[in-house]
């Protein structure tokens, strides 16, 4: 399998040399929204350990996504009133693999509306802040 590339943008992101729209950090993992969501408050976690995907991740480190994961996903349906949750992760090419840092893609839903295709358009700002801001203040309450 391909080497784990230290300059992939999630890799930026973790250090700091490109922005995101945080909604959660602990020790082992950070989320942020995925800017080009496929549904509102559609967020990524990603280990802050360096893990290409599911084939060379250390299973604790895993678990730490895992965890984050759940936490996300329970702040989400109350902050974006959803019915439920999509959560994917996406393992090389041929797995829909496009970013090549760990994420899990964590998706509110709602009864009857179907995701947006991947990559479909870039989200405004706007919506991304203000998402974010209600994420945030449901994960203060989680
Ligand atoms: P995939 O590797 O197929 O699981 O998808 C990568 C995801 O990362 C897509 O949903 C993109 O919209 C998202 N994405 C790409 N660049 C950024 C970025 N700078 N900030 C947030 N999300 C991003």
């Amino acid at each position: 399998m391909t080497a784990y590339d230290p300059n992939n943008i999630f890799a930026k992101i973790l250090r700091g040399e490109f922005p995101c729209y945080k909604v959660y950090e602990d020790d082992h993992a950070l989320a942020f929204l995925d800017i080009m969501p496929r549904t509102p408050g559609h967020t990524l976690v990603i280990p802050k350990a360096p893990a290409r995907n599911i084939l060379d991740i250390e299973p604790e480190d895993f678990a730490h996504v895992a965890r984050a994961s759940r936490t996300v996903a329970r702040a989400a349906l109350q902050a974006f009133k959803a019915d439920g949750i999509t959560l994917q992760q996406f393992s090389e090419p041929a797995g829909g693999q496009v970013v090549f840092h760990l994420h899990m893609h964590v998706m509110p839903r709602h009864d009857g509306i179907a995701l947006l295709p991947p990559a479909s358009r870039k989200e405004d700002a706007k919506v991304l802040e203000d998402n974010a801001t209600r994420l945030i203040a449901a994960l203060k309450g989680a």
